[in-house]
């Protein structure tokens, strides 16, 4: 549908660009730069102001082997990065990642991220779950580098203060619907992406040699989450529409110390700064359950651990269904030094003065594992009968929307916000490699918008029954009942049951604002369309996986089971069966990639599966 069609007739206003990033968080912005330091003219497409991403919103710190706090290594940081990920993270990629962290760390500092400082000048590192000395013998070692507890704050803003001085043209407030795919020699290419402008409706195509999505995790699709609200996977529901894979997508990551209630996140740097969880009885639990890290074990063994204290009746509150977290030992100069952000929070949303008072948390949704398959240069993949590994021409992935894989089964903390900017430098370096600065570009698909307006048109006028809204509660609420820390076989096949009833009724949406101009009533529509692919995908995978690894614990299957399932889950989605047909089947289907179970270099060995024991 051009602006030459009959109904409806929405005017598009053309752009070229070499590169194209949707996203502007962490990810997005390092991609952003490095694409046009290259020379490339690049756009950054955002549906939020830049530095309102919610990269904003991390607080513990990010993972590099500075070394400044106890001595550390980068085989160290692999081995805890391997280790977390309960093998299944790829090998090749992490060790990219963890050689790469120093020096990353270093260019944010020298971009102005105001890192807290030891005595003698270098940067601040505190403990985080899960790292620790000595190929994982312990004790724990201090990796994270810290801006007190505002890191991802300080991030995001000096990265958009530095991605302003390169020659990259940003449209803000622009929200991206669907990708422009054609079918090429060796299957889809992507050529460009569609986006509308939400201050005034203007439909705008953008043709590139490349898209970079960048647009974060799904943490939407759970009733609580510490995850912005716009945190609704776009880019996932993209790459779904597209016929393509996503990777994974069992493996969802629950926060030890969400706020009860309030789901806002307390973060882990708590404990790493000394914090500790107590049941009703008053008792340090977790010195039981891990004897060695406590406290500071992987987020989902702590995780667990919470959920099992409640199930068994220890938990606080007058519904027991709590735990708490103590920082009241704490020297409250050091709170107020390094965590005065969750000083402030802990005030705010639990009314709790954590210098005297311990704090009501719960276990809370918190970050996607599973996302985009891609390797370590960004480059998205979708696996055929020959080649596990083969790439989409023109498509790529960054940050929480990717899965390249480095977190494998359950992330380590402050291993994300290293993520964003080691993979997003790859993905610009890549880019550099791959593409020539102003290369002709061939004539785009005829029906190059269709699949976008007949989906915006179609929720633009939808009069169902149910709203948006209501039909978001159930998603969230299936998925948060029927998908959380334990699984079993009963529960999964309801939710699979649940899941597909919910997306349903997605054909019985209603939309009540038929306006382009702000029209977030559509806008949330279309968030949810992206977010509903993902709920089913993520519940069906799990059904899937009939064993316990990371953060998918199926109590019929408490082991890991190396033998048979130390693969990568692929899953496609029928749910959207294009300009024809309103909705397709609702039908996932469900293959596997192996995991790479070799290093980059021969420096690295290849860390050998054991059991995870902290
Ligand atoms: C409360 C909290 C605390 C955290 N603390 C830490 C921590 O201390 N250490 C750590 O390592 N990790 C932490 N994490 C995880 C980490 O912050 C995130 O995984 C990471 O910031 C995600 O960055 P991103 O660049 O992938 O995406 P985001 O920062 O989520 O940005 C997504 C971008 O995509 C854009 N976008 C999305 N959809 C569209 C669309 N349709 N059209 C146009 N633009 C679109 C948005 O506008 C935004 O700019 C935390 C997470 C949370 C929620």
């Amino acid at each position: 549908m051009t602006d030459t069609d009959s109904k409806p007739a929405y005017k598009i206003i053309d752009h070229t660009f070499d590169t194209v990033v949707v996203g502007a968080g962490g990810s997005g912005l390092r991609a952003t730069m490095g694409s046009a330091e290259a020379g490339l003219k690049t756009a950054c497409i955002t549906k939020v102001f830049p530095t309102r991403s919610h990269t904003v919103a991390a607080q513990g710190g990010i993972a590099a082997s500075l070394g400044n706090n106890t001595p550390d290594h980068w085989s160290w940081h692999m081995y805890d990065t391997v280790k977390g990920s309960d093998w299944l993270g790829d090998q090749d990629a992490i060790e990219y990642l963890v050689r790469e962290a120093p020096q990353a760390v270093y260019e944010l500092e020298h971009a102005g991220v105001p890192f807290s400082r030891n005595e003698d000048g270098t940067i601040y590192q505190r403990p985080f779950g899960g790292h620790m000395q000595n190929m994982g013998e312990g004790p724990p070692v201090q990796r994270t580098c810290a801006a007190a507890d505002r890191t991802g704050h300080a991030m995001l803003h000096a990265l958009y203060q530095q991605s302003l001085k390169y020659d990259a043209d940003f449209f803000i407030e622009y929200f991206a619907i669907d990708l422009i795919m054609e079918d090429g020699a060796n299957g889809p290419e992507c050529r460009g992406v569609i986006a509308i402008c939400m201050e005034d409706g203007s439909i705008h195509r953008f043709r590139a040699h490349a898209v970079v999505l960048a647009t974060g995790g799904y943490g939407r699709c759970y009733y609580s989450a510490t995850s912005a609200h716009a945190c609704t996977g776009d880019g996932g529901g993209m790459v779904l529409r597209a016929g393509l894979p996503l990777q994974d997508m069992e493996f969802v990551q629950f926060h030890p110390t969400g706020i009860y209630g309030a789901g806002v996140l307390i973060t882990e740097g708590a404990r790493g700064e000394g914090g500790y969880l107590t049941n009703s009885e008053g008792e340090r639990f977790m010195e039981r359950y891990a004897p060695s890290a406590k406290d500071l074990a992987s987020r989902d063994v702590v995780s667990r651990c919470m959920a099992t204290e409640i199930r068994e009746g220890r938990g606080v509150g007058p519904e027991k269904d709590h735990i708490y977290l103590h920082l009241d030992h704490i020297d409250p100069n050091v709170l107020a030094e390094r965590l005065p952000g969750i000083t402030e929070t802990g005030k705010i949303f639990a009314g709790v003065d954590l210098t005297r008072q311990a704090l009501p948390v719960v276990p809370t949704v918190h970050y996607n594992m599973g996302g985009i398959p891609c390797n370590y240069h960004g480059e998205v993949v979708n696996p055929t009968k020959d080649d596990p590994d083969a790439v989409v021409p023109g498509l790529y992935a960054v940050g929480e929307a990717a899965c390249v894989s480095v977190h494998g089964a359950n992330r380590l903390g402050s291993n994300s916000l290293i993520d964003l900017v080691v993979f997003g430098r790859a993905t610009g370096l890549r880019l550099k490699e791959k593409l020539k600065p102003g290369a002709s570009h061939k004539p785009l698909p005829k029906d190059s918008a269709d699949l976008s307006l007949s989906r915006l048109d179609h929720f633009r006028y939808a009069k169902g029954g149910t709203t948006t809204a209501a039909l978001r509660t159930e998603m969230q609420k299936t998925m948060q009942k029927n998908c959380a820390v334990f699984r079993d076989d009963e529960l999964l096949a309801e939710g699979v049951e649940e899941m597909q009833a919910v997306n349903a009724k997605m054909s019985d949406v209603s939309v009540t604002d038929r306006s382009l101009i702000w029209n977030t009533d559509l806008i949330e529509t279309l968030e949810l369309d992206n977010l509903m692919g993902q709920a089913v995908v993520t519940m069906e995978s799990a059904a899937n996986r009939k064993e316990s690894r990371g953060a998918h614990m199926h109590e019929d299957y408490e082991d890991r089971n190396d033998k048979q399932w130390m693969k990568h889950t692929v899953a496609t989605f029928n749910g959207w069966g294009g300009p024809d047909k309103a909705r397709g089947t609702g039908k996932v289907d469900i293959s596997y990639r192996p995991v790479h179970d070799f290093t980059l270099t021969d420096e690295a060995d290849y860390i050998k599966p054991k059991k995870r024991v902290y």
